[in-house]
């Protein structure tokens, strides 16, 4: 069996071989949290910007310490006081230092900072006990970074660390790839938004909020479009309002069912399909294609193989579409902390809570319950374990492959 299914690696290649990311904007930095830059950013100033005190204390030549000995110290005269975000002008006259704040400029003449608890100062005089070097205390003008020098290389995601970066050069904006799209909708006769009565057959809707919050996680915007009984005219109408978004999900329906009509309205709609149905448990009818400029996925409606396919497809095809280089699905090594076993031919992907062990390695535990539909085992679920096609059963202490959600 399994010969019309595609593997999970195909299909991933299928995907990734036509990704290309969405357009650039330019962004405030208080926006750009998690995007990806665009573009290189040259500095555009010295880093710090002037020569200044890493120390509460005084600024001095450093020539004039080296005679200073424990029990002969040499004296200077405290002739003012520079705080941070201040300027002094004037050259500091010999004999004299300054009394220097942190971060403040190191008045012309100076070039070296004495620690205030390394000073004694009285009647107006700060006596050294020891000769300074040269620079001691000095953050020199561009020592972290050098006009014109890289800052940071296109392709790099925007953390709180290289926010910082930009920030501290002055930069208000960035060039980011835009956050892609995404429309949203759940088919089924059966779905009743929660909060409403349900009637003998129907079920409450979760996909929605599941693939909404999936979405939410990836910084992309989704637009839910909601439930849609299975009706021909009525899915067309829906599936056609999420074609100018930059990827159109649709949950349930894409089966070989009776009622199933996505996959047939949307090669109606002009989609070209990039494969259909892969090798995986759950996750098997799975519809990926192309119209224009849109990215559609039917994902099935059971719950669990709908989130495997978000996992497998979804996830790493919008971390591409944001401009993220080489993205892949999450993909993770875990040892197995019980024996699993399978009849299925097809990859298995287990439901499984993974614990990060005290070295950092992580230890994979799958749920007692199994099943496309178990939504018990998927709330305590963090990943899943991944059986290879060719094994019928992995032993406890086994090294295996997992999926991971984002966290
Ligand atoms: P389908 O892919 O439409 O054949 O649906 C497969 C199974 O998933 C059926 O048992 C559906 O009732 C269930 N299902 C479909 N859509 C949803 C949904 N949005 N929320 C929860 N279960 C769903
Ligand atoms: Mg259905």
């Amino acid at each position: 069996m399994g010969t019309d299914l595609i593997s999970i690696e195909e299909a991933w290649a299928r995907i990734a071989t036509r990704a290309t990311p969405l357009p650039v904007e330019r962004m405030p930095l208080d926006e750009a949290l998690n995007r990806i830059l665009a573009e290189p950013v040259m500095a555009p100033m010295d880093l710090p910007p002037f020569d200044n005190s890493a120390m509460d204390g005084y600024a001095l030549r450093a020539v004039e310490t080296q005679q200073a000995q424990e029990a002969r110290p040499v004296t200077l005269t405290i002739a003012g006081e520079v705080a941070a975000g201040s300027w002094q002008d004037t050259a500091v006259a010999p004999g004299t230092a300054i009394k220097i704040m942190t971060g403040a400029a190191l008045p012309s003449g100076t070039d070296t900072v004495l620690q205030l608890e390394s000073g004694r100062l009285r009647d107006g005089v700060v006596e050294i006990r020891e000769p300074l070097p040269v620079g001691r205390h000095v953050r020199r003008r561009g020592e972290d970074v050098r006009r014109g020098q890289l800052l940071l290389e296109a392709g790099v995601r925007l953390n709180a660390q290289r926010l910082g970066l930009l920030a501290n050069s002055g930069l208000a904006d960035v060039h980011v790839y835009r956050p892609a799209r995404v429309s949203l909708l759940a088919t089924g006769s059966e779905l009743v938004r929660a909060g409403q009565p349900l009637a003998p057959g129907q079920i409450y809707d979760s996909n929605r909020i599941v693939l909404r919050t999936l979405i939410a996680q990836t910084g992309s915007i989704c637009e839910d479009l909601g439930v849609v009984a299975d009706e021909p005219s009525a899915i067309a109408a829906r599936i056609q309002q999420e074609l100018t978004a930059d990827l159109a999900l649709i949950s349930g329906g894409v089966s070989v069912g009776a009622h199933d009509y996505v996959k047939r309205v949307l090669r109606e709609l002009g989609m070209e399909t990039l494969f259909w149905r892969i090798n995986a448990k759950p996750g098997k009818p799975l519809l990926c294609g192309r119209r224009n400029q849109t990215w559609v996925f039917g994902l099935p409606g059971n719950p669990i193989s709908c989130v495997v396919g978000f996992l497998l497809f979804l996830e790493p095809l919008i971390r591409l579409l944001h401009g993220e280089r080489n993205a892949q699905p999450r993909y993770a090594t875990a040892r197995l902390t019980q024996p699993v076993s399978k009849k299925d031919e097809r990859r298995t992907l287990l439901t499984a809570r993974l614990v990060v062990r005290s070295d950092g390695s992580l230890e994979a535990t799958p749920t007692e319950q199994q099943g496309s539909a178990m939504m018990q085992a998927l709330a305590q679920a963090d990943a899943f374990v991944v059986v290879p096609e060719d094994r019928s059963s992995i032993d406890a202490g086994e090294t295996v492959q997992v999926l991971r959600f984002h966290e």
